[in-house]
C-alpha cells in the first residue's frame, strides 16, 4: 500500500542511508537499550533500530501507517507500535502494562516539524519543572534553524530564550547537516540531527521559574540591553551593581550571557526581590 505524505502531520521520510546511520551512531545503543522513537513513519529509522535494542516502543498519529507499521513489525516481539499523538498521551500510564517497554531511556527521532518546541518540552519538561525522569539521551532529527539555536554559544545569533532554557536541561550537540534532498518530499529547509543529554545544570538555580522569567524578560527585545528589559523586574541601579559584581558589562545585552551566567544572575537577584518585597511572577 503506498502512502501518500500527510502535510498536517508533518510527513517527509528521509531517505539518505548517510543521514540514518549518523542518527543511529549518535544514539549508541546497546543491547539493553529501551528506546522511544516519535513519528516513525513508513518505519525507515525503526527497521535500522530494532536490531540494535532490547525494546522499541514508537508512537505514530496516523492510523494508515500504523496499519502498515503493524504490517511490517507487527511480529517483531521487542516493538510495541502506539497509535496516538504523543504530546497528549500519557506514556507512562501507557506503558504500566507493558513492563518490557516501560521507561525508555533513549529517545531517536525524525519529528514532526510543526511541533518541535512543545515534543522538547515534554521530553525535557520545563526550567521551572524538569522532566522528573530524564532520559539519558536524545538524538533527535529537526529543523536546521532550530538545531542552530538548541546548539549556539552566546554573542552570537542563533542564541536565544530557547537555546538558554534548553541549554540549562541537557548539554546539546549538533551531530550532522541533513539536506532538505535527503527527504521524500523535500521539506522548505534544511535539517540537522542534535542530541541531547539531559543532566542537572551545576550550580543550579535556586529559584528555577525566576531564571525562566529572567530569560523571557531579557530577549524579550534583543537589542536593547539587558537593565532595559528587566526593568520592570528590576530597579536598573540595583541591576547594574549586580551585574558589574558578577564582572559583566552593565550595558550587556540578553545574548552576551552564557547559561551558567544567567543562573549567576538569577541567584542574585531573587533575594534582592524577596527583599524589596517584589511579588515573583
Ligand atoms: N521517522 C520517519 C517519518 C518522519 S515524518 C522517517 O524518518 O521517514 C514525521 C512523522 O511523525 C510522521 O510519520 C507523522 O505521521 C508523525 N507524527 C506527526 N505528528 C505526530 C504526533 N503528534 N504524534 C505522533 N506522531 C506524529
Amino acid at each position: 500500500m503506498a502512502h501518500r505524505p500527510r502535510k498536517q502531520f508533518g510527513q517527509h521520510w528521509l531517505r539518505s542511508e548517510t543521514a540514518l546511520a549518523q542518527i543511529v551512531a549518535a544514539a549508541a545503543l546497546t543491547p539493553t537499550d529501551r528506546v522511544l522513537e516519535i513519528g516513525p513513519g513508513t518505519g525507515i529509522l525503526t527497521k535500522r533500530l530494532l536490531p540494535l535494542v532490547q525494546a522499541l516502543v514508537a508512537v505514530e498519529i496516523d492510523r494508515d501507517l500504523c496499519e502498515l507499521l503493524r504490517r511490517q513489525f507487527g511480529r517483531v516481539e521487542h516493538f510495541l507500535l502506539l497509535q496516538g499523538d504523543f504530546l497528549s498521551l500519557d506514556l507512562s500510564t501507557l506503558l504500566a502494562d507493558f513492563p518490557a517497554f516501560q521507561s525508555p531511556q533513549k529517545v531517536v527521532a525524525n519529528i514532526p516539524y510543526n511541533i518541535t518546541g512543545p515534543i522538547l518540552e515534554k521530553l525535557l519538561g520545563t526550567i521551572a519543572r524538569p522532566n522528573p525522569q530524564p532520559y539519558e539521551r536524545l538524538v533527535l532529527l529537526v529543523q536546521k534553524e532550530v538545531a542552530e539555536r538548541l546548539c549556539a554559544q552566546p554573542d552570537s545569533k542563533a542564541f536565544g530564550a530557547l537555546s538558554v532554557r534548553v541549554q540549562y536541561l541537557a548539554h546539546c550537540q549538533w551531530i550532522c547537516d541533513v539536506p532538505a534532498h535527503a527527504f521524500q518530499p523535500p521539506p522548505k529547509v534544511d535539517s540537522a540531527v542534535v542530541r541531547l543529554q539531559p543532566r542537572l545544570f551545576d550550580p543550579p538555580a535556586v529559584n528555577p521559574s525566576h531564571l525562566n522569567t529572567l530569560v523571557q524578560l531579557g530577549f524579550a527585545t534583543r537589542r536593547k540591553m539587558l537593565r532595559n528589559n528587566l526593568k520592570s523586574l528590576i530597579d536598573r541601579e540595583l541591576l547594574t551593581a549586580i551585574l558589574q559584581d558578577l564582572n559583566l558589562n552593565p550595558q550587556v545585552r540578553a545574548e552576551d550571557l552564557s547559561v551558567a551566567q544567567w543562573v549567576a544572575l538569577s541567584n542574585r537577584i531573587s533575594p534582592q526581590l524577596s527583599l524589596t518585597g517584589e511579588q515573583e511572577p
